[in-house]
């Protein structure tokens, strides 16, 4: 078969330019300049190929719509794609790249079956009948739209932080398409008892329709050969955008004894006005998107009555679909003052991250050591005695069930903790108060690890001690998690 006898067929039923230099295999960016392909591979280039004719009621020079990709690559169709992406709210995305994803509809991948029956009619052998003669409309759709669209957009295509445009088409004949190959899809799988009716999708088409599977007569009896001109071109039914996910870490310092970490609800009503995960949010997911679909993760968390002091507590947002893909360090910092306004909170290094270093958060947390300051209360004034009890620089292993303020959300276990070290001092101020500085393992409840909650902690410091303790407040001092890297202003 040579080349210029396809191009010569293609032509009289119609088929487009782009789809002749898709029959024609050409690949990668041969698209971009079509009479260099032509003349490469031996055919005469013709500009204004395709059929042509004289619409009667106007006398205008018209092309008709291409019968094997509904027009879909033509100039036409590229600039209301345009426009209709450009009406779009794409203009409130703040994206370089975006990603476009374009569901075509049925009836035109049953129109290059169509063509494929027609070429081996009139090629015969010369036309393969397991493998496809064409290059995908799928694979055209990514050589010739895709970089046409980035271009006039004048954003990058990026498959993995790009804004996905999601492109929905149809067209008039879809139905009756459909409607002809469950008829023919009767005859050629003609469905056992019992057995499950397999929806008509492109999958299928694609595995159980070739040539080599279905016989040209029987095809021809449902299907046009080669597929007809059609009068409509395809219409867009919906366009619809998504923003990237992105993720914002930073470390957070509680600096109030009545904030709880998330919003608190008791029986309906709020506990607490205010959260951790809410002052957070609203001013930095805010720019992003709306905050209430954000996600708030953090490395551990406190009570409500605990702060956490020292260089803070790792979090992250996962913010999806947002505005902006991108954070400037400015940015950045106002976000910081923003948050410090609330005086419950401060936070430090907020930074856009990787969607991998989440595993920083949530991996790893059963290994890490925590360090607490705890202001304790004793019944009588502290002693050199008690101080040497509470020596404990090397470290001992606790066992500790679950405590009951903890039962209704979490089971009933006891669990091996290690208290890397324990040292005690007295309060100058108040002789009868005591504070410890306790290293332990990550999960270890501190005020029970203190007052022992009847005996549920063993060892405890008032065992160890040998008379009730109590906490009177309690700051977390470190954690142990060297992420997000520190940003210095
Ligand atoms: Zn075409």
């Amino acid at each position: 078969m040579k080349n210029q006898d396809l191009v010569d067929y293609l032509k009289e039923c119609g088929v487009c330019l782009f789809c002749q230099l898709r029959y024609l295999k050409a690949r990668g960016n041969e698209y971009q300049n079509k009479q260099e392909y032509f003349e490469k591979v031996n055919v005469l280039y013709e500009e204004d190929s395709g059929c042509i004719e004289y619409a009667p009621t106007n006398k205008r020079k018209r092309r008709n719509v291409c019968p094997t990709c509904l027009d879909l690559f033509s100039d036409d169709f590229r600039d209301q794609l345009l426009l209709s992406i450009s009406s779009t709210d794409i203009g409130k995305y703040d994206c370089d790249g975006i990603v476009i994803a374009m569901s075509i509809p049925i009836i035109l991948q049953l129109r290059q079956l169509s063509m494929w029956y027609a070429l081996i009619d009139k090629f015969g052998d010369n036309v393969s009948l397991d493998r496809t003669p064409d290059v995908s409309l799928k694979e055209a759709i990514k050589l010739i739209l895709n970089p046409t669209i980035c271009e006039k957009l004048k954003k990058s295509y990026d498959i993995n932080n790009g804004l996905m445009v999601t492109i929905n088409l149809s067209h008039s004949q879809e139905e009756e398409g459909i409607t002809r190959l469950e008829k023919l899809n009767n005859i050629v799988n003609p469905r056992k008892r019992g057995e499950k009716y397999e929806k008509i999708s492109r999958s299928l088409i694609e595995r159980k329709y070739t040539p080599a599977r279905v016989s040209s007569e029987l095809f021809k009896e449902i299907f046009d050969v080669p597929p007809l001109i059609s009068n409509e071109g395809l219409k867009f039914d919906s366009i619809s955008l998504l923003g990237p996910s992105v993720y914002v870490a930073g470390r957070y310092r509680k600096i109030s004894r009545k904030l709880s970490h998330t919003p608190w609800v008791l029986n309906g009503e709020r506990v607490m006005d205010d959260s951790i995960e809410e002052i957070i949010n609203r001013n930095i997911a805010n720019y992003f998107c709306d905050p209430k679909k954000v996600n708030f993760m953090s490395s551990g968390r406190e009570d409500v009555d605990v702060r956490c002091l020292g260089a803070g507590r790792p979090f992250v947002l996962e913010i999806p679909n947002a505005l902006q893909s991108s954070l400037n360090s400015e940015k950045a910092r106002q976000m910081e003052d923003n948050i410090d306004k609330s005086q419950k909170v401060s936070v430090r290094d907020i930074q856009m991250v990787k969607r991998e270093d989440l595993s920083h958060i949530k991996m790893g947390e059963e290994h890490k050591r925590k360090c607490y300051r705890a202001l304790c209360q004793i019944g009588s004034v502290a002693t050199i005695d008690m101080l040497r009890k509470l020596d404990l620089q090397q470290g001992f292993e606790i066992q500790q069930k679950t405590p009951i303020r903890v039962l209704h959300r979490r089971p009933l276990h006891t669990r091996p903790r290690t208290v890397y070290s324990l040292k005690a001092s007295v309060c100058q101020q108040n002789k009868c108060l005591i504070i410890l500085d306790i290293v332990t393992q990550a999960g270890t409840y501190i005020k029970e690890l203190v007052h022992g909650e009847f005996g549920r902690t063993i060892p405890s410091v008032a065992s160890l001690l040998g008379q009730p303790i109590d906490i009177v407040a309690l700051d977390v001092m470190e954690i142990d998690l060297d992420w997000p890297p520190s940003i210095s202003v």
